[in-house]
């Protein structure tokens, strides 16, 4: 095992507190770069110095057709002198614009699926990774998200960064929110919680699939970084806290209401939130507060902290949504 790194963002993140009744606050991992923006180049840190280290050329990995991290995993390749080779669902006609249009500027190879093709996309990864090797190429395979047990130690960091933010601040976090997507930026923040014996809440909220899904699929991954890190500890299901009911009509899909929310978020904030992840799980935040608040805080003077893991770029890929 290794904990060896590559340096690809600006770190540490700042802090910022919003104005709502409760103490709500946003870490801007929206701000861990430029073109390498997010929560995705924390994870790649770590796995494009395990790539290095097995001196792979190629990145090969996978997203829908806005998928920030196939973006970022574009970038992080030109950055480190490799090549990258996306494969992308969509089933309609490409526009070539949002990340896509940045895959494309820095030179990644694009492989566009359908969504039934992409059902099985880690064999068609595994395929292209072969045909690299008989072509006397090393190709290095990152799965969606670069949510695995080395993806994961990007957000176990982070969370060290919180404690060390808190420490400086003399500021307590009582509550810590992130969107899950594909369970690593989620899975890091809780071994970060549990290693640290820091008896925080850690909570998500999922714009795909379901509460239960997620549950499994972290718990597995998580319990796979501990064994990396030679802890013996099996994560389970019920160790996972995930508020559903904000998926909304699907992954990359927006109803009206979401975007009303986003637009007065935007103009009440000044933060750009995306409407894929970030929009939707602020969204979330909000009418847990209202309706439910006990599943978040303890009291009104509890502070929550929200990971802000970016997604700029989609915004421009939806402009006629927000029109
Ligand atoms: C990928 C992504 C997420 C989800 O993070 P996971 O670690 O995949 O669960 C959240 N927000 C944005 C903007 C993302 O690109």
């Amino acid at each position: 095992m290794s904990k060896d790194k590559i340096k690809l963002a600006n770190l540490p993140t700042p802090i910022e507190k919003l104005s709502y009744d409760y103490n709500i606050f946003v870490k801007r991992d929206d701000m861990t770069g430029v073109e390498i923006s997010g929560n995705k180049v924390r994870k790649l840190e770590y796995v494009v110095y395990d790539a290095m280290r097995q001196k792979s050329d190629i990145l090969i990995t996978c997203g829908g057709i806005q998928s920030n991290h196939a973006r970022a995993t574009a970038v992080a390749a030109t950055k480190m002198g490799m090549k990258s080779h996306l494969f992308l669902a969509c089933d309609e006609e490409v526009v070539t614009q949002g990340n896509v249009l940045l895959d494309t500027l820095f030179g990644a190879t694009i492989t566009v699926v359908t969504h039934e093709e992409f059902e099985h996309v880690n064999e068609l990864m595994e395929e292209a990774k072969k045909e690299y090797e008989k072509q006397g190429k090393n190709a290095y395979v990152i799965p969606l998200g670069a949510s695995n047990m080395i993806g994961n130690l990007g957000y176990l960091e982070t969370f060290n960064e919180i404690l060390d933010y808190e420490k400086e601040q003399g500021i307590h976090f009582d509550t810590i929110v992130c969107t899950v997507g594909s369970g690593g930026t989620y899975a890091g923040l809780w071994l970060g919680n549990y290693l640290a014996k820091a008896h925080k809440k850690i909570i998500g909220i999922n714009i795909s699939q379901s509460a239960e899904y997620f549950k499994e699929v972290i718990s597995t991954i998580a319990t796979d970084t501990l064994h990396y890190l030679g802890e013996q500890y099996l994560v389970t299901p019920d160790d996972i806290n995930i508020i559903d009911g904000f998926v909304g009509r699907g992954y990359a899909l927006s109803t009206q209401e979401e975007l009303d929310f986003l637009k007065e978020t935007v103009k009440k904030t000044a933060i750009l939130f995306d409407p894929v992840y970030t929009g939707k799980a602020f969204r979330g935040v909000i009418k847990t507060l209202n309706s439910n608040p006990k599943r978040l805080v303890d009291s009104q003077k509890d502070n929550i902290l929200f990971i802000h893991t970016g997604g700029l770029f989609s915004i421009f890929a939806k402009s006629k949504d927000f029109i």
